[in-house]
């Protein structure tokens, strides 16, 4: 099988009390399994697919991935990717007190109008984003924005780069905060690995 579940960089309960363990736990093993499973499954019968990278697979799904696997390859391939990079983003809450670190720091006090105004921005887009989804910081053409897409898409597929992201989809969150999207869109904030987002950032502005 190409593609595989990556494990969780911590425990499943170490993102409490911000996510608790049994979210974690279905929202890992469950849900991001089944992506993996589901496009292994899509991508049984095309192996010049499977032996893509699953970031060139994204870039190439509405060129090279047939019709008849195109919507399986999105959904599928998007949600690996996507929570790839999500569990990787976070850390145990308190964790890392280390803030924001430069030249990302810097990047979003000159496009973004700063740290605070980017989490309002993004909780923003998160809120708005309406049914499922996910609310991105990218970079497009080497600069900051804030963007929601739907379901699994990626921005990879739109040819941007996410430095971050966060997931809106009710398994996510629904256990805890029940309807309360935008509560747990503050809370998240607590959790978040700003030395790997930083680091996202400086791999994105050299690509
Ligand atoms: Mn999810």
């Amino acid at each position: 099988m190409p593609f595989e579940l990556p494990p969780l960089p911590y425990a499943a309960s170490a993102l409490e009390p911000v996510i608790d363990e049994a979210t974690m736990n279905l929202h890992h093993g469950k849900h991001h399994a089944a992506y993996v499973t589901n496009l292994n499954a899509a991508l049984k019968d095309h192996a010049n697919l499977a032996a893509l990278s699953l970031d060139d697979l994204l870039r190439a799904v509405n060129t090279k991935v047939p019709e008849g696997i195109r919507a399986a390859v999105r959904n599928n391939a998007g949600g690996h990717s996507n929570h790839s990079m999500f569990w990787k983003i976070m850390r145990p809450s308190g964790g890392g007190g280390g803030g924001v670190p430069s030249p990302f720091a810097q990047a979003l006090d000159q496009q973004l109008g700063g740290l605070e105004a980017f989490k309002a921005k993004f909780n923003d887009a998160g809120l708005k984003r309406f049914g499922s989804g996910w609310a991105w910081l990218v970079l497009r053409a080497g600069k900051l924005e804030v963007i929601s897409t739907a379901n699994q898409d990626s921005p990879i597929m739109e040819g941007l780069y996410p430095v971050m992201g966060n997931d809106v989809w009710e398994h996510a969150y629904y256990l805890k905060y029940q309807n309360r999207r935008g509560d747990y869109l503050s809370a998240w904030w607590n959790v978040v690995n700003w030395e790997e987002v930083a680091r996202r950032y400086d791999a994105g502005m050299k690509s």
